[in-house]
């Protein structure tokens, strides 16, 4: 399937990487990811431990029991557990590159004493409260607001919307102005004034949790506040975690690839397999030359991030392109399969559905861009 061979450029500990995550995902999401997202659940509390025990939480994060492994590996991981779903990939890039990720860079010792050894083992469950209601693209202008009292505790007021692993997480990474700007905090989710219900009737990433969260004067610790300034805070860990997007939406994109090749070969109309007329051929060619491409791009781009020179610039044309990719791949995939290409009985249109969220989240197509447009022309074009 692999045009290109690109895995032949992984090393061995990157390839017991891929492996163990297809494993996991053959084992435990592929038989029932279906049913879960038919149903709109996701067992985040079983499967929090098991992907914890194969360090997979955190997985490019040192110390605190987090694996340490370089960024292609966690690049790859992305790409076998998106293979599997999106929604699984989205819990273990919230919880690795926005709950963890934070918590590590700009997290006092106690905080990460207190929540990374956990969050590594799955054991808990941490979520990434930057959007809100009335703003999504430019979080700049968010409400939710937190004041420092007398006693130095804080107290948080506000909203936040479309929150993945809102009502099972342990710990909320919460973004909100302050009298010194933005500034992000760590949020047990007992604490009184905190609330995160589900939101219902979502058609896409059905098999993820996604919540609002509501704060109503939750009084905080100073210790609670991270030691960033600025939307460079959470723009930093959304770096990290779209890193990871460009890497699992190949895996997104070549497993509707797999079932429409495998489609193709079987189905039979005027007398012989779909796959013998020259306009399948072209379909099946095309998504091979995409996903190709995407992989290259995801390649190169962990390279970069490993030898410590990826900018965000270039994380933005990944996310931009192989989003992209991977939606037109899953497109042309659902009608190769036909009729059945609309049915929860192959994986198609349920990845389908899942990317056009994935194309919207951590930086719509437009959002991003913008970013190449002022890399290119040295002029912002955002508002
Ligand atoms: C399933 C799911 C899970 C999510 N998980 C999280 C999460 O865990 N944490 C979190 O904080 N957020 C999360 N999000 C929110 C996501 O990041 C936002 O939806 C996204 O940033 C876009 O914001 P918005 O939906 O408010 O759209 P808007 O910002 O209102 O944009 C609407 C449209 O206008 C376009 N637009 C906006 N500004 C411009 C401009 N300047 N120029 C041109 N076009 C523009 C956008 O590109 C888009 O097409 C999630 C979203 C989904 C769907």
């Amino acid at each position: 399937m692999d045009l290109l061979n690109l895995d032949d450029r992984l090393t061995a500990d990157q390839r017991l990487v891929r492996d163990t995550a297809q494993g996991f995902v053959r084992e435990h999401i592929l038989p029932d990811v279906a049913t879960w997202f038919e149903e709109g659940t996701f067992p985040a509390r079983e499967l929090g431990p098991e992907l914890g025990s194969l360090g997979m939480l955190g997985m490019h994060l040192t110390g605190y029991g987090c694996a340490g492994l370089d960024a292609i590996s966690y690049g790859v991981a992305c790409r076998e557990l998106e293979a599997g779903d999106s929604g699984l990939r989205s819990f273990v890039s919230v919880q690795g590159s926005l709950a963890m990720f934070p918590i590590w860079k700009y997290g006092s010792e106690e905080l990460k004493e207190e929540w990374l050894p956990s969050l590594a083992a799955g054991t808990a469950i941490g979520c990434f409260g930057l959007t809100e209601p009335d703003h999504g693209s430019d979080p700049g202008n968010m409400k939710t607001y937190a004041k420092q009292d007398p006693s130095g505790d804080w107290i948080l007021n506000g909203s936040k919307m479309w929150i993945t692993n809102g009502s099972v997480a342990d710990v909320a990474v919460v973004w909100a102005q302050t009298d010194g700007g933005v500034r992000g905090f760590v949020v047990p989710t007992s604490s009184p004034g905190f609330s995160a219900p589900l939101i219902h009737r979502k058609l896409s990433l059905r098999a993820s949790v996604t919540s609002s969260l509501y704060f109503d004067d939750v009084r905080l610790p100073g210790s609670a506040v991270l030691d960033v300034v600025g939307l460079k805070g959470p723009l930093s860990c959304l770096s990290e975690a779209r890193f990871g997007i460009l890497w699992g939406v190949v895996g997104a994109g070549r497993a509707c690839f797999e079932a429409a090749l495998e489609y193709a070969k079987t189905r039979v109309q005027f007398g012989k397999p779909i796959a013998g007329f020259q306009l399948t051929q072209e379909k099946l060619a095309w998504m091979a030359v995409a996903l190709g491409q995407a992989g290259l791009t995801a390649l190169h781009l962990g390279s970069l991030k490993d030898a410590g020179a990826l900018r965000p610039q270039q994380v933005s044309f990944g996310k931009l392109a192989n989003v992209r990719a991977a939606l037109d791949v899953a497109r042309e995939a659902r009608s190769v399969l036909g009729a059945n290409g609309v049915t929860l009985e192959y994986p198609v249109i349920r990845h389908m559905n899942n990317l056009e969220s994935v194309l919207t989240y951590e930086g719509t197509q437009e959002i991003h861009t913008l970013v190449l447009g002022e890399a290119l022309t040295g002029v912002a074009a955002y508002r």
